[in-house]
């Protein structure tokens, strides 16, 4: 195992690692912006190193800053969390170049993987299915892609290869704006992911958004650990996410499952990985593999009793991978609602100081926050702020721990979008369970 790692991320995410590294016995290195000066991981770090100015191109992405502090630190190895550089092969090569260990899958397969027109190959390629649509980019010539676009069959939608965070798609649902739509989104690709490659698919109208999690020693051991439903989004941002997925036929998900472990095994792959899926009527569709820890892996953690990111590190120090399938047994449903420092129904980020802060406690009940009374929230960040997260024997049980911990909490100074689960959660058809993609900007839009 590592004496010390270096965590190059901030919020919930670094306070998480820091808890996985301080179980396993493992001293840590937090990198903090002059933002983040006063985060408690800071304080509760064995070591600390402030990289840089709050703009996370000075500090969060610099990648030198963030070398040189593992140099200094004597750190062996880096998690760097989700966002920020979590799915940066450049970064992940570069750390091992400087001869860190770069907690996560290899740079080759990040730059595979992050690249959606090559990961729809791979995956092709190990039988996972994908959503139908061009094989590759789309080519120049005008009257090829319009008959690309008739074979797929309209609504379409265009997207951008190096695209993600919900950002460089566009729905087409007729020929009429295909060309154009096509020139918009390479434009707005090159400019933004520095890659104009743009792919098409077919635009399925109502979906569910079903992930798969998997852990992998980049040979032949891999697990999936079942799978997560985050089809409550908005703006392609997820906003609740629970496991097991309501309704989902088990044997579907064994099916899927098994791809999924089957495919790291195909492209030996190694660490944590989510494959993400759309679900209609009973069929998985794959849409791209994020290679990193990702926000949600509580509920599949709360369902496993595994510690996926200190399973992330066991992989990573090169530990022998004692996980088998059979281990993996599921109980019981966790739903996790993240907290957003935001106005609950116009979702302007509403920064600032928090003057008033209690978190909800008793049985099956996590929070995952590094935020305290008098803690500010800085502006120049993502506006998540922490992650309820219950448990019970059953979905119903789950819900009723999420009602009543909700009723619980307290934050003042900010606003939140704690009002915004409180609805949800007495949401007759969310109760239910099973809706779209787009259930909640329906619901939302109708809010008078
Ligand atoms: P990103 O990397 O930006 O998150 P994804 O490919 O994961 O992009 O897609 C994000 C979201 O966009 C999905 O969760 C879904 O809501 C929507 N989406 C993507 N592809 C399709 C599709 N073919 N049909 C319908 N919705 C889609």
């Amino acid at each position: 195992m590592f004496e010390k790692i270096l965590i190059a991320n901030r919020g919930e995410i670094a306070l998480r690692i820091q808890r996985a590294c301080r179980e396993l016995g493992v001293k840590t290195v937090v990198v903090h912006s002059e933002a983040d000066r006063d985060a408690k991981y800071v304080r509760l770090a064995d070591e600390s190193v402030c990289i840089g100015p709050p703009s996370p191109r000075d500090s969060y992405l610099n990648m030198p800053a963030i070398i040189s502090a593992a140099e200094v630190t004597d750190a062996e190895a880096i998690h760097p969390g989700y966002g920020f550089l979590a799915e940066n092969a450049d970064f992940a090569e570069r750390v091992e170049k400087s001869g860190f260990v770069f907690i996560g899958p290899r740079p080759e397969s990040i730059r595979e993987l992050g690249d959606k027109v090559k990961a729809k190959q791979a995956m092709v390629a190990a039988g996972v299915p994908v959503v139908p649509g061009s094989e590759g980019g789309l080519p120049e010539d005008p009257a090829e892609i319009l008959r690309i676009a008739r074979d797929i069959g309209y609504p379409v939608i265009v997207k951008a290869a190096g695209g993600g965070g919900g950002r460089g798609m566009r729905v087409v649902y007729t020929e009429a704006a295909l060309l154009n739509a096509v020139a918009l989104t390479r434009t707005e690709a090159a400019a933004a992911f520095d890659n104009p490659e743009v792919y098409m698919e077919k635009f399925l109208e109502n979906p569910r958004h079903i992930e798969i999690q998997v852990l992998a020693d980049g040979g032949r051991n891999a697990v999936w650990l079942g799978e997560r439903d985050c089809s409550m989004q908005r703006r392609h941002q997820k906003v609740i996410e629970e496991a097991p997925a309501p309704g989902i036929p088990r044997r579907l998900i064994e099916r899927i499952g098994e791809r999924c472990a089957d495919a790291c095994r195909t492209l030996q792959y190694r660490g944590a990985g989510t494959f993400e899926f759309l679900y209609e009527n009973g069929e998985f569709y794959f849409i791209e593999m994020n290679t990193r820890i990702q926000v949600e892996h509580t509920v599949t953690e709360m369902i496993t009793g595994i510690d996926l990111v200190q399973q992330q590190i066991r992989i990573a120090a090169g530990e022998k991978f004692a996980l088998r399938q059979r281990d993996v047994q599921f109980r019981g449903h966790a739903i996790e609602c993240r907290i957003n420092a935001e106005d609950p129904f116009k979702f302007i980020p509403s920064p600032g100081r928090i003057t008033n802060w209690h978190v909800p406690g008793g049985p099956g009940v996590r929070m995952d926050s590094h935020v305290f009374a008098g803690y500010t929230v800085p502006p120049n960040y993502d506006s998540m702020i922490g992650k309820l997260i219950t448990y019970g024997d059953t979905r119903e049980q789950a819900i009723a721990r999420m009602r009543i911990a909700l009723s619980e909490m307290v934050v003042e100074g900010v606003n939140t979008n704690i009002a915004l689960h409180r609805e949800l959660m007495n949401d007759a058809r969310f109760v239910e369970g099973g809706t779209s993609i787009h259930y909640l900007e329906q619901k939302l839009a109708q809010r008078p």
